[in-house]
């Protein structure tokens, strides 16, 4: 029997590119067709367009095509845990629908998967037709996360990127929400192997990544992989501590021997007060965070809901 590949694909209201991801796709497979059989599971995450209907045309017309349609928008990381889910095949292609990862670099990663490699995941030499405000603060997001985090995340990657099965199994096994999956992936500890590319401009659409999102992801990113903003915070109180006592021990010092003229420490106590009520108010964000995500993981829901479910067989 062939090796079967299965090709993950989220979208949400990709009606412009979606008919073209998959001819682009099947293009790639049909070419491959001797050697892998293959399957696209393509999640519609809630698309308000007629992203689903162009999907189901598909479906009808080639039975690889296979849908998960969510009731709602749930999101890009939940799209995919999902469809991780239902994937049968021996190496797991997950790749975004506008095209900006190009098909076509399948047959090399799937070399490089036969080498015995078991994560080959996309790295972005160069950026098109991405704002410097995108760029700029990705690379921040990565320092940050990389500088606080005990697992090394990939810089320049995003969830472009072909797995092995057995990758595939650990992460589905993972009862945990909020999967920020890049970082998992490297947290399972397989052997991972950077793939270059140049990422292209979207094949059309907007981008369905709002600065809320992204934030979304770079603050789930940080939380899940890091509890020293937590220690942070516990140093600048340290730090904070250490200065208010050493303003008291000036206040005493000047009372005691009359120098300097404390009436005209207004301003310096109004600079201290706001410093620190904002260290305060950042502080408690950062808990907040954490409580949040302990209160989204306690309260047990499911990360996505299915509506509809196209040719896939259960079992
Ligand atoms: N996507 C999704 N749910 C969302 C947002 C995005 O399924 O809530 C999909 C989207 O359709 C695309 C992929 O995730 O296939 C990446 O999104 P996009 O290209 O908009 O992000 P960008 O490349 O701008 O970071
Ligand atoms: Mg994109």
């Amino acid at each position: 029997m062939n090796k079967k590949i299965s090709v993950v694909i989220p979208v949400y209201n990709e009606e412009e590119v979606v008919e073209e991801c998959y001819h682009r796709l099947k293009k790639v497979c049909e070419a491959l067709k001797n050697k892998y059989q293959h399957e696209f599971i393509f999640i519609n995450d809630g698309s308000k367009d007629q992203t689903l209907k162009i999907l189901k045309t598909l479906a009808t017309q080639d039975e690889q095509v296979k849908i998960l349609s969510f009731s709602r928008n749930f999101g890009h990381q939940n799209a995919v845990t999902a469809g991780l889910k239902y994937v049968t095949g021996d190496a797991i292609l997950i790749i975004d629908a506008d095209l900006q990862d190009p098909p076509e670099l399948l047959p090399e990663m799937l070399s490089l998967w036969e080498q015995g490699n078991d994560i080959i995941y996309g790295k972005r030499k160069k950026r098109k037709g991405e704002s410097t405000f995108k760029l700029l603060s990705a690379s921040m997001f990565y320092k940050a996360l990389n500088l606080l985090s005990d697992v090394e995340i990939p810089k320049d990657t995003g969830d472009f990127r072909l797995v092995d099965r057995k990758v595939i199994e650990v992460i589905n096994s993972l009862p945990e929400h909020n999967k920020f999956l890049r970082g998992l992936f490297s947290w399972t500890g397989f052997e991972q192997i950077p793939y270059e590319y140049e990422r292209q401009e979207r094949f059309a659409g907007k981008t369905k990544y709002p600065l809320k999102k992204m934030l979304k992801l770079a603050t789930d990113g940080i939380i899940g992989f890091s509890t020293k903003p937590l220690e942070i915070i516990g140093g600048i109180g340290v730090i904070s501590i250490a200065i208010s006592i050493i303003v008291l021990i000036y206040a005493l010092l000047s009372y005691i021997f009359e120098f300097g003229n404390l009436t005209v420490g207004w301003t310096s106590l109004m600079v201290s007060i706001t410093f620190f009520a904002g260290v305060q108010l950042i502080s408690i964000w950062i808990m907040a965070k954490y409580i949040s995500h302990i209160y989204a993981e306690s309260k047990c829901r499911p990360q996505y809901i299915i509506k509809e479910k196209i040719n896939i067989k259960e079992g």
